[in-house]
């Protein structure tokens, strides 16, 4: 093993909320597959701002591996700012970004690198076969999220994962996008490269692969996703403008027929029920909107999608600077 991976040919980054207990066995998973390869590879460890001991394992394992480096955020920022952050102290020519707990099998390490190579796609994504057992409101919530962002966009994400391998061209690109928010199965996709897929069976949960995210943050990731890359809550703001105007139209020609044939006494029902169904679609109109200028509001304020705390190992001569991290 050299003591200097400047240029490492391969470099997997892996994004850790919370995973103590996972890092020793993570590492001697994808250890024998990337030393299998016969080239010189790195890990890089974001720590997004773990309350648990992630972080002093990560320094435990870096001092007996000089191809470990690390980041720690000083909070939580999601894990797509951990993938952000480690694509940009990554310095491989081609990058690997999988999650700590062994969910994406570390064995397809090699396939991926073999198919890139001999095909030379841009990227090669990890597919699951099938969904990992898991509670109904998720299942169900991540049905109607993939249904609609593949209406929307034409982009279909069912099944497809962030186990990613990227060259270092589509790593330069994904950086360089000023855009703030983040979201790395979207983005690839959108990029249009040339795309070859691994498939795999996610292994059914172990106590130690609970998911890291609870149903708030996953509901604000998939709406954020949705208005990032796609026009269609707007649009159906639209029609349902449209539905609205044709059925108060209808009502109008009713009334006034019923008013010239002096039978307009009846009306309460339909003026409550009017103004509760408009007043409704307003408000989730407003909210909506308010969506969209939330986004453009953050995207104008420019802070950072994360914020660096300690590094270790990394051999960059200064921390990611606030600009960098946008
Ligand atoms: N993760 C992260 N920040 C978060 C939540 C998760 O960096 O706020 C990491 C986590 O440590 C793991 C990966 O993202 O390496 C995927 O998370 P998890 O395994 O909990 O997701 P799931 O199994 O539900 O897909
Ligand atoms: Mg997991």
């Amino acid at each position: 093993m050299t003591d200097n991976h400047l240029n490492p040919q391969l470099s997997v980054v892996i994004p850790v909320f919370n995973e103590a207990g996972n890092l020793a066995a993570f590492c001697e998973a994808i250890s024998p597959v990337c030393d299998a390869l016969r080239l010189d590879w790195e890990l890089v460890f974001v720590d997004d701002g773990s309350g648990d001991e992630s972080w002093q394992e990560i320094c435990t394992l870096a001092n007996q591996w000089a191809r470990l480096s690390g980041i720690r955020f000083t909070r939580n920022f999601g894990k797509e700012a951990a993938i952000y952050a480690g694509l940009m102290y990554s310095r491989g020519d081609s990058i690997v970004v999988m999650d700590a707990d062994l969910q994406h099998p570390p064995q397809l390490i090699k396939e991926m690198w073999e198919l890139q190579n001999e095909t030379g796609a841009d990227i090669v994504s990890g597919v699951k076969q099938r969904r990992q057992a898991e509670s109904l409101s998720r299942g169900v919530g991540a049905r109607i999220f993939y249904w609609l962002f593949k209406r929307s966009t034409g982009i279909d994400l069912a099944l497809s994962t962030d186990f990613k391998m990227i060259s270092s061209r589509v790593r330069e690109l994904y950086l360089s996008i000023p855009e703030r928010y983040r979201f790395f199965r979207g983005m690839t996709r959108w990029f249009g490269f040339p795309e070859q897929t691994v498939c795999f069976d996610p292994p059914t949960r172990k106590q130690a692969q609970f998911s890291r995210w609870n149903n708030r943050g996953l509901f604000r990731y998939a709406l954020g996703s949705l208005i990032a890359y796609s026009s269609l809550p707007i649009r159906l703001l639209g029609w349902l403008g449209a539905g609205t105007f044709l059925f108060g139209f209808i009502l109008g020609v009713q009334t006034l027929f019923n008013k010239f044939n002096g039978q307009a006494d009846e009306g309460f029902t339909t003026v409550i029920l009017t103004v509760v169904i408009i007043g409704g679609f307003l408000m989730m109109g407003l909210s909506i909107v308010g969506g969209y200028m939330m986004e453009i509001f953050r995207q104008v304020q420019q802070r950072p999608n994360f914020i660096v705390h300690e590094e270790l190992q990394t051999n960059r001569s200064s921390p990611a600077s606030f600009n960098e991290g946008i």
